[in-house]
């Protein structure tokens, strides 16, 4: 028989992203809504185990759905993987009388919602991550103020680049997913994208610049991801193989922070419900996502084995890149 849920808990863990806090809104309103009492849990597992549970109500989330970051702060705890620390989690959940977790956040979040579940507490996962890297969802709650953010900024370097006829590299986030950098070379025109994905060449870059020289751009940009390689050596590379001036710019952290765009804030909205709908149906161990623009519930433990493949609206867009 189907257990009645009375009380639900929410927490945000892993990188903070822009969308954590329409997020959280939608589940408190839509908890408060269908009866329920929302808890929110700060700083992540590390704050579960800790017990900062409190009780929110609708005053506690006026006012956040534009906000970036996350209302209930983030941490991470890798020692939450062992059983013993899990289990004080619980029964802080338990002592509370608290039947139901949300968690938002990226795969490891996701990690520790599924071993909860497994420990029969009933857990949704919710993809709240900018690098839009999590398979079971087309869109991750974040990833759009991302691109938006980056691509702000490489239209200003544009205009500076183009003004005394340079290279620009940028560094963008997402270590093992591209789309942001995919996302931001296609929306600012970008000369050649560089990711874990398409793999990486000097030759390649060296080509690229050459080729721009001989149609005489103005200006050359490089996107490219996180750990594939030292962009300040790279711009000195440049200059030294092609005379092009070149400077690298790493976008780092600003990426995740801002207002979510109105795509986030919606996404995050649809989610959130669909999060508390979930554990009122009596579900656990699930994630949500959006596919083909229909959320969908995808087992959490079927979800981390899913690869991540790149969003299919870029494949077909190499002609345009270089
Ligand atoms: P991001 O994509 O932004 O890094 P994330 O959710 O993947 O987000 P992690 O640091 O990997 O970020 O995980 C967040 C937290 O989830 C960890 O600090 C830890 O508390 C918990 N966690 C991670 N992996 C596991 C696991 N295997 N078992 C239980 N809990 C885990």
């Amino acid at each position: 028989m189907k257990k009645e849920i009375k009380k639900i808990a929410i927490l945000t863990s892993g990188g903070d992203a822009p969308g954590m806090n329409a997020t959280i809104r939608a589940i408190v309103r839509a908890g408060i809504h269908n009866g329920l009492e929302v808890y929110g849990v700060e700083e992540g597992y590390k704050g579960l185990v800790e017990g900062k549970i409190k009780l929110m109500n609708r005053d506690a989330v006026t006012n956040i759905i534009n906000r970036g970051g996350t209302i209930l702060g983030s941490a991470r705890l890798p020692e939450f993987s062992q059983d013993e620390v899990a289990q004080i989690a619980l029964d802080q959940l338990k002592s509370r009388d608290i039947d139901a977790l949300i968690a938002i956040g990226g795969d490891g979040t996701y990690r520790g919602a599924l071993k909860l579940t497994k420990m029969g507490l009933n857990c949704i996962g919710l993809p709240g991550t900018i690098d839009n890297d999590i398979a079971s969802s087309e869109f991750t709650i974040g990833f759009d103020t991302a691109v938006n953010t980056a691509v702000e900024a490489i239209d200003k370097l544009r205009d500076t680049s183009n003004s005394h006829k340079r290279c620009s590299i940028v560094e963008v986030m997402g270590r093992y997913c591209g789309d942001i950098a995919y996302a931001a070379a296609v929306a600012t025109g970008a000369d050649l994208v560089i990711t874990s994905e398409t793999g990486y060449s000097l030759e390649e870059v060296i080509k690229t610049v050459k080729n721009c020289q001989n149609h005489k751009s103005r200006h050359v940009l490089i996107v490219i991801t996180e750990h594939i390689t030292d962009v300040r050596e790279l711009a000195k590379q440049i200059n030294e193989y092609t005379g092009f001036d070149s400077r690298a710019t790493i976008l780092g952290h600003i990426q995740r922070g801002g207002c979510p765009t109105p795509f986030d804030r919606v996404l995050a909205s649809r989610l959130g419900n669909a999060a508390v709908e979930e554990l009122l149906n009596g579900e656990g161990g699930k994630c949500m996502g959006v596919f083909n623009n229909k959320v969908v519930a995808t087992p959490i433990e079927k979800a981390l084995e899913m690869k991540k493949q790149m969003f299919k609206g870029y494949k077909d867009l190499t002609t345009i890149i270089s």
